[in-house]
């Protein structure tokens, strides 16, 4: 069985050595998780050193990362900037895959903020790096990809059938103050509230009405939506029963908010390694929609490989997400 994990980070030293240069400048709590994970010298050669982990991936039979740029990825930077080291990270990425074909494919990096290059980005990595996908490290200086600044950048996407890996980030600055404690800011809890909260945004404006084939992909097991969606559904129908959509500032979708899980919307495990909420997860959005990952190097691959080949389901439906889900999105060659 072919082991494909998702969401895998890697980091070009200069971005790295420039989000320490900007997390200098700031007292946030966004930026000071950032100096304390990237300074951390052995995360540092772990992004770094996109090789290292091969050994890692042998060990425990895992055939080819998907590599995306680590977050908060080039959105933190002006769009000079951000663009240019989105080009550079695309470019180093490529030089990875061209490598170890078999063991790596990408996602390009893109900096939203900037949208017609980033669009220009998209088209590069998908047509002349040969890259699988576009990573999008969730809101850009506080504004969600609902926004119509944004569309090119998704228009770019659709067009080219770049599925857009939407991963987390620390929440923007007017929400990050409850999550400022506690080290809430980082993964253990602000990222996936972040996230939720973008992916729900994007839904409900009826993005996926304006965009009908556009992909997006979530991790960590959608996160925590795919426990939510008969409410997303159920509230809907409340506020259009209630003629609450206008005053609101709504437009009507066309669909029901969860059907857009079913045909817009894929997940990773990355992070999530707990039998339980898979399970759940494939029932509710399908065997079609499930992608195995690890989000490598904060997380585990002794514990997601292990837990992954325990869980007791179908060989048909392991497979799916092992691999065949992963290579028919983002099309990457069978192995
Ligand atoms: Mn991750």
């Amino acid at each position: 069985m072919r082991l494909i994990a998702t969401e895998e980070a890697f980091a070009p030293r200069a971005f790295l050595d420039e989000l320490v240069k900007l997390a200098d400048t700031r007292d946030d709590a966004g930026y000071r998780y950032l100096r304390v994970m990237y300074r951390h010298p052995e995360l540092r050669q772990r992004l770094t050193d996109v090789d290292l982990r091969l050994a890692e991936m042998d060990e425990y039979g895992v055939d080819m990362h998907l590599l995306g740029l680590a977050t908060p990825g080039v959105q933190a930077f002006g769009p000079d900037l951000g663009t240019a080291l989105a080009a550079r990270a695309n470019d180093e990425l490529a030089a990875a895959v061209a490598r170890h074909p078999t063991r790596f494919a990408g996602l390009a990096a893109v900096g939203p903020q900037a949208p017609e290059r980033a669009a220009a980005e998209i088209e590069r990595g998908m047509t002349k790096l040969g890259l699988h996908g576009v990573i999008i490290n969730s809101h850009t200086g506080g504004e969600y990809l609902d926004n119509a600044k944004f569309f090119p950048v998704l228009e770019a996407a659709e067009a080219l059938g770049a599925p857009v890996y939407l991963h987390p980030t620390f929440p923007a600055d007017d929400m990050i103050g409850p999550y400022s404690d506690y080290g809430m800011m980082g993964a253990l809890w602000g990222f996936g509230a972040e996230a939720s909260l973008h992916i729900v945004r994007v839904v409900l404006a009826g993005v996926f009405d304006r965009f009908p084939a556009l992909q997006v992909v979530l991790g960590h097991l959608g996160e925590g939506l795919p426990f939510w969606l008969d409410r997303l559904d159920n509230r809907y129908r409340n506020l259009l029963r209630r003629g609450g959509l206008e005053p609101l500032g709504m437009r009507a979708l066309d669909r029901l908010p969860s059907e857009y899980f079913r045909t817009n919307i894929s997940v990773t495990t990355a992070g999530m390694n707990s039998p339980g909420p898979i399970r759940f997860v494939l029932d509710t959005l399908g065997e079609d929609r499930v992608m195995f990952a690890i989000d490598y190097p904060h997380e585990s691959t002794g514990d997601a490989v292990p837990l992954f080949r325990s869980l007791r389901l179908p060989q048909s439906t392991l497979e799916k997400v092992a691999s065949t889900n992963a290579e028919r999105l983002f099309g990457i060659a069978p192995g």
